[in-house]
């Protein structure tokens, strides 16, 4: 049976739906004039956010102790280049872990509305979304470059927004640190041996790793690290590279400073939206929003790739760190223990069967071509240029 043939059948749907589509239309329009009329008197557009005429305040949580170098500059670079492109229409304010909540309740408070955005690392969170830890680093996995080619034009981020849906969070890049170093001990690392019964600070798929290889993991937030090894609360701890590991004055609680970091070898920080405060915005500002991020993320791992090296020459020179390489012995039993980590995690979470499929995809193209491109290449460059000598 059709409308035409029986109309008074579909009158009352077809009013209902004019109705409705008027409602939408002046909530739209209300929702505008609020927004973007200076003179307007909007009430808050959603929890935390409050629009003020036509300028929208955000508050951002970090895991970071206020004003870090290198990991705690993105938020501030964020702030600061949304408050330039927008011309004052954004303003962000940038909290340090403890300002509003501690550092590992960044994410339920963005989830919740009690801040806007957060800047973090997802790995954190992997008690909550156990895929979180593949967005930030994988053991043995990709460095930094192939992590953005992932995330950015590999599917990564597309997948990084599933698991973070039912969180009510938008993921967005936060920078890189590059290739980070294995960590600080207090003793020499000869062995798999001297792994064992090691307390360490380190997180995500690593310190499951680390448990498999006989040590104990410890989720430490970065504030309380020197603390932490100074008291023997922990034995050893991986925090980033030299330019942060030296603001934090690991040197003075620890002798010896281990690379590589096959733990970490591209870890990718995030920025997290609360979704009704990105969709609050109006289009432009959230443009706006997409591209500092992206740019607050290229200008990290920019900061690292800078100041790391002056910062290992004064570590090693001036505070007498002892530098040491992995023997590889030990990190073949990390990597082994690693597949076995990944494996399990897998086995047991659809999600992160879906991610870790996308992950290894990718990098298995990106590493056979980086095999005879940048791998190749630095390779060379170093018999190369040492050859003039
Ligand atoms: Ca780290």
């Amino acid at each position: 049976m059709t409308a035409k043939t029986n109309p008074g059948r579909y009158t009352p749907l077809i009013i209902l739906s004019l109705v409705a589509a008027l409602v939408t239309a002046l909530a739209l329009w209300a929702t505008d004039r609020a927004t973007l009329d200076p003179g307007g008197n909007e009430a808050a557009n959603t929890q935390g956010t409050v629009a003020e005429g036509d300028k929208f305040h955000w508050k951002i949580v970090t895991t970071w102790p206020k004003n870090f170098p290198g990991l705690g500059a993105a938020a501030e670079n964020f702030a600061t280049m949304v408050d330039q492109m927008s011309n004052g229409r954004l303003i962000a304010k940038v909290y340090g872990a403890g300002e509003i909540v501690p550092a590992f309740e960044v994410f339920d408070a963005v989830s919740q509305g009690v801040a806007d955005a957060g800047h973090g690392a997802a790995y954190y969170w992997k008690g909550k979304v156990p895929s979180s830890v593949f967005f930030t680093a994988v053991p043995f996995g990709m460095n930094a470059q192939e992590m953005n080619g992932w995330l950015t034009r590999g599917g990564g981020l597309e997948l990084y927004r599933e698991a973070y849906a039912p969180f009510n969070l938008v993921p967005m890049v936060g920078g890189s640190t590059g290739t980070q170093m294995a960590g600080w001990f207090n003793k020499e690392i000869n062995s798999v041996e001297d792994l064992k019964g090691l307390k360490m600070r380190i997180p995500g798929l690593a310190g499951e790793v680390f448990t498999k290889v006989g040590g104990i993991s410890v989720r430490i937030p970065g504030g309380e690290l020197y603390t932490s090894l100074q008291t023997g609360i922990i034995d050893a701890a991986e925090w980033v590279g030299p330019y942060n590991d030296l603001a934090f004055g690991l040197y003075e609680v620890a002798d010896y400073y281990y690379y590589p970091g096959w733990h970490e070898p591209g870890a990718m920080l995030e920025f997290i939206v609360n979704k009704q405060s990105l969709e609050a915005l109006p289009a432009d500002l959230q443009a706006i929003v997409a591209i500092a991020t992206q740019a607050s993320n290229q200008l990290m791992l920019d900061d690292f790739t800078a100041r790391n090296n002056e910062a290992l020459r004064q570590l090693v020179d001036v505070h007498g760190v002892k530098l040491r390489r992995l023997p590889d012995d030990v990190l073949i039993a990390l990597a082994a223990a690693s597949e076995e980590a990944i494996q399990e995690l897998v086995t047991k979470d659809p999600l992160s069967a879906k991610v870790y499929a996308s992950y290894k995809s990718f990098y298995d193209g990106v590493r056979a071509y980086h095999h005879i491109s940048e791998q190749a290449y630095i390779n060379s460059r170093d018999v190369a240029i040492d050859a003039q000598k």
